[in-house]
């Protein structure tokens, strides 16, 4: 596949390309150009050409452009799946689900094309103001392999309907996708140049869109590594930024839990994507009185998970999406039994047998017995791999899950409502959820706290990531 410039399919100034593999079979899928500072340039030219002819526009002839691209991604959800089980590596159900959420996001920011209105405001004894929203221009979008669809609507939603032009950066693994999602967009309407993606390493491509005087905006996602470059390097130069980063969500079960309902929201919680999951379930704190009878039910649910590659029937979970991160996870586990930072109940191992003889696969893995200071609780753990802590109460369970540097999620697991009521007040997170984890929905706000980012996506509040506010005051 191609990069996408001005409308046009195109190679890459280098003339060099980048394989694209698939993660459970670790055979070559495709090969894209490796973009450099140049071609990023030339996206970003692009982008600002574009611009005044699609600001100009209403947000109601942006959205009939944005409808009918869902319209035609919903059409050919099947093949885009298949496209990004094979490129990311999760389950077919999985990659249904994120297509259908690209979709989704898109239409839902149609639905705000009426929304954008400024304001009124009487001043006392001296007239009146009122002010105006502004698109802001060519805006920058740098996203991560773990969910490539479902991150790019996320940000091409917000910014294209509200009247900005976009360069967007996918990571290097899962870029087929992104770049059929965005031919898609192009066959719905959208001109050229309002919509670029160019591929190649985040260094190169990602800080050349960072540090072009062109770009307004940059939102990215990813870790907190790379959200900390990018907001140094956007504010030597006075940018907006919006940071989705890393998470390491706690999930609290209480003594009055629907037990059941916490195994499910556990499993699916921790093993969603092979726990490449930003709001994943990442450190489970379980009181003691119930911790033996949930870790039971635990082992017993992740033991049936059927490991695999996701384009077969029957799987409920995938490979993990590259070696780095595979690696990553085997060193992590094999530290945990080294130091004896806990014990290994179920998993822990690369699995044997023809499903996963070739591919990044690791088992569901559940470890107990973790003590604070393990490397299990203070890193994101970005695979299957769920660490069971037990606790005295809630007052223990929520110190706890604050004690760490992220706060992207948290859940709390209880019938009573004075504890959730606790927990909602006090769990340091962008997003709580009461007996659910995981859920994210189009309609409300998303993001984190502390290392965890700066800034919302979603929601209406959204909008306001990519309009510039201008106040006008007239004295009467
Ligand atoms: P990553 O390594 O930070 O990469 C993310 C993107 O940034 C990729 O497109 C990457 O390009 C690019 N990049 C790398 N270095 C760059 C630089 N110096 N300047 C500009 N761009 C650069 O993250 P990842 O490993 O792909 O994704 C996993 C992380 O994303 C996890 O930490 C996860 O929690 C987080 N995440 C957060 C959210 C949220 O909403 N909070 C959602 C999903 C994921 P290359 O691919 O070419 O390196």
């Amino acid at each position: 596949m191609k990069m996408q410039i001005n409308g046009k399919a195109v190679e890459s100034y280098s003339g060099e390309f980048f394989d694209i593999i698939n993660p459970a079979t670790c055979e070559l899928i495709d090969r894209v150009p490796k973009g450099t500072e140049n071609d990023a340039a030339m996206a970003v030219e692009a982008a600002s050409s574009a611009f005044s002819g699609w600001a100009s526009t209403s947000p109601q002839q942006r959205a009939g452009i944005l409808y009918r691209a869902a319209g035609i991604v919903r059409q050919r959800k099947d093949e885009l799946s298949v496209l990004l089980t094979r490129e990311q590596g999760k389950t077919l159900a999985e990659a249904k689900n994120e297509i259908a959420g690209f979709a989704n996001v898109l239409e839902y920011y149609c639905g705000l094309a009426s929304s954008f209105h400024g304001d009124f405001v009487q001043i006392p004894q001296n007239g009146y103001a009122f002010t105006v929203k502004k698109p802001l221009g060519v805006c920058a979008a740098i996203i991560p392999w773990n969910m490539p669809a479902l991150i790019m609507a996320w940000k091409i939603g917000p910014a294209l309907i509200s009247g900005n032009t976009l360069v967007l950066k996918p990571a290097s693994n899962t870029p087929l996708t992104n770049l059929t999602l965005a031919s898609i967009l192009s066959e719905a309407g959208l001109s050229a140049g309002v919509l670029n993606v160019v591929t190649g390493p985040g260094e190169v491509v990602g800080e050349t869109l960072v540090k072009s005087p062109k770009v307004k905006k940059i939102s990215f996602t990813g870790e907190v590594g790379t959200g900390k470059r990018i907001a140094e390097l956007a504010a030597g130069r006075m940018k907006r930024v919006t940071l989705e980063l890393g998470g390491s969500d706690p999930m609290l079960v209480c003594d009055d839990a629907n037990l059941e309902d916490a195994v499910a929201g556990a499993l699916r919680g921790r093993f969603y994507n092979c726990g490449q999951t930003c709001t994943a379930v990442k450190r489970l704190f379980v009181f003691e009185s119930v911790a033996e009878e949930l870790i039971k039910k635990l082992e017993t649910g992740i033991r049936n998970l059927r490991l695999g590659n996701g384009l077969h029937e029957d799987i409920d979970m995938g490979p993990l999406n590259n070696r780095k991160q595979w690696e990553y996870i085997k060193q992590l586990v094999r530290d945990v039994e080294e130091k004896d930072e806990g014990r290994i109940i179920t998993g822990g191992r690369v699995p044997e047998g023809s499903a996963c003889s070739k591919g990044y696969f690791f088992e569901p893995t559940l470890i107990t017995d973790v003590p604070v200071e393990s490397r299990l609780l203070k890193e994101e753990v970005f695979g299957p791999v769920l660490p069971v802590v037990q606790v005295k109460d809630l007052e223990e369970a929520i110190e706890a899950a604050n004690n760490s540097c992220y706060g992207l999620g948290a859940s709390i697991w209880t019938k009573n409502i004075d504890r959730a009521r606790i927990g909602f007040e006090q769990l340091n997170a962008g997003i709580i959820w009461l007996n659910q984890h995981l859920k994210v929905a189009p309609e409300v706000p998303f993001g984190g706290t502390k290392e965890s980012g700066i800034g919302r996506e979603n929601g209406p509040d959204a909008l306001s990531e990519y309009l510039d506010l201008k106040t006008v005051m007239l004295k009467t």
